[in-house]
């Protein structure tokens, strides 16, 4: 995500003088989600069946699937959003949505579990051995909310992300991690699976997805469409009638922007083209067929999906280029090389900043450049341990930390600024060869799989880099 309106909001509760300015093989098992969903008038009704692989070491006989729609609904404990952006993403006044599970097939028992009614949780009829499979339907309905959100009716589309029940990461032991829906950050975390997508709504809207289309059927009221996605952690939708589509497949890789308002909208579909490629010369190859940048409402700058982002419809216009760049880069970070971000939010964040300033400096038509984006981290972030100093004493400048654990604006600045910094630090201790091979290595090591701190710090492999990271992470990093 790219949250451009927290800087402002970091800005405004500073006191004046602190104003300073590819994957894995295709042959890897893993599960399928095959989904037949219909939407119409705020709500979707879906049937997902699930082939789960069971690449745990531990014969499982419960599973458990996160229900990030139902934080929409009304009285849910943890709110999507902030108090800070809720007049923003609430449009027209408060409004609910929310998941529920009609029916669950074949299983023992299903209850709704978590924290927050959160968790979809399954005992199955026959455990799951590992490197096994097992087949589950589940009949569920999903209400959107009028938001401007991930998931929700927003005022010109309707965004379909985390849309469905996602299977919890289960470690080796077999414990599921929950997630819960912090209005900080992006609380996702999941596996890749395969997927199979088909979505029937009213044949005026245009659908925007993360896979690529491989069948369409159209009546004169209505339109069917099959989308397809290999080894991915995530789906998502954005559906629109006010769409108009560029296309691109220049940089080899089949780029669709939709908009509906953008008088540059040829010259952005070029930066996400200049950003793919970009990003594939330099840590490596785009791990999807298709890309979709969707301009759409949504109360922070942007939101990535696997092969599909989300662009504020509010953004200014020097914002939205460079929001759709920083989300461009978590194709790599947070698509392709996951981690819980949760638990370690400034890795995918902090690399997709670092990765977006290299990329204004390979690029200096769009007049920005790494060193002016770098300074800019340096000051807010510095301004913000100011602050904090002056509130409270000091400032935690420890870096893994639970979303939970950050006030808003403070996650923003060590995660993002922080973590942009922590690249460019890295960068000056090795130089620039190694940095960039270190990274590479990094990708092409962790693609499709799940990677932390340590993965980080064995790519570099040697003293000076682990010396850096460990000293940002644990908050002894003088900046
Ligand atoms: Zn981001």
């Amino acid at each position: 995500m790219k949250r451009v309106f927290c800087f402002l909001l970091t800005l405004a509760v500073l006191p004046a003088p602190f104003l300073l300015g590819g994957c894995q093989k295709d042959e890897e098992p893993r599960s399928k989600y095959t989904i037949d969903a219909e939407y119409a008038d705020g709500v979707l009704e879906a049937v997902l069946d699930l082939s789960y692989y069971n690449d745990t070491d531990t014969e499982m006989q419960k599973l458990s699937f996160n229900l990030y729609g139902n934080a929409y609904r009304e009285g849910s404990a943890f709110s999507p959003v902030s108090s800070a952006f809720s007049a923003a993403a609430y449009y027209d006044g408060k409004s609910y949505g929310g998941m529920e599970i009609a029916s669950v097939s074949p299983c023992a028992s299903y209850a709704i579990e978590g924290q927050d009614e959160n968790v979809l949780s399954v005992t199955l009829q026959e455990s799951v051995s590992p490197g096994k499979r097992t087949d589950l339907r589940i009949e569920y309905s999903l209400k959107l909310a009028d938001i401007e959100h991930r998931t929700g009716v927003a005022r010109h589309a309707v965004n379909l992300g985390n849309f469905y029940p996602v299977l919890c990461v289960a470690d080796e032991e077999g414990n599921f991690y929950e997630c819960e829906y912090y209005s900080n950050g992006d609380p996702f975390y999941s596996e890749c699976a395969d997927y199979s997508v088909t979505l029937t709504a009213d044949s005026d809207y245009t659908v925007a997805s993360s896979g690529k289309t491989v069948s369409a059927q159209v009546t004169q009221t209505s339109k069917t469409q099959e989308f397809s996605l290999k080894n991915a952690r995530d789906f998502a939708l954005v559906l629109g009638t006010e769409f108009s589509v560029l296309e691109s497949d220049g940089s080899g890789t089949a780029i669709s922007y939709y908009y509906y308002d953008d008088e540059n909208a040829a010259e952005t579909l070029t930066l996400i083209e200049n950003a793919v490629a970009f990003f594939g010369k330099t840590f490596g190859a785009y791990p999807y067929e298709t890309f979709a940048a969707v301009q759409t409402g949504f109360c922070y700058g942007g939101m990535e999906y696997p092969g599909l982002v989300m662009l504020s419809d509010a953004l200014s216009e020097k914002d939205y280029m460079y929001t759709a760049v920083h989300e461009t880069a978590h194709q790599w970070w947070y698509a392709a090389v996951g981690n819980n971000q949760l638990e370690e939010g400034w890795l995918d964040e902090g690399l997709a900043e670092y990765s977006t300033a290299c990329f204004f400096d390979a690029y200096p038509q769009y007049s920005l450049t790494r060193a002016q984006l770098v300074d800019g981290a340096r000051s807010a972030y510095k301004a913000f341990c100011s602050v904090e100093a002056q509130l409270f004493g000091g400032a935690d400048t420890t870096m893994d930390r639970k979303l939970c654990d950050y006030k808003e604006y403070e996650y923003v600045n060590i995660a993002y600024n922080k973590g942009m910094l922590l690249f460019d630090t890295l960068r000056d201790a090795v130089g620039d060869s190694k940095f960039f091979a270190g990274l590479r290595r990094y990708y092409s090591s962790n693609a499709g799989k799940i990677a932390c701190e340590e993965d980080l710090i064995a790519a570099f492999g040697n003293a000076g880099a682990e010396g850096v990271i460990r000293s940002f992470i644990e908050g002894e990093a003088i900046i």
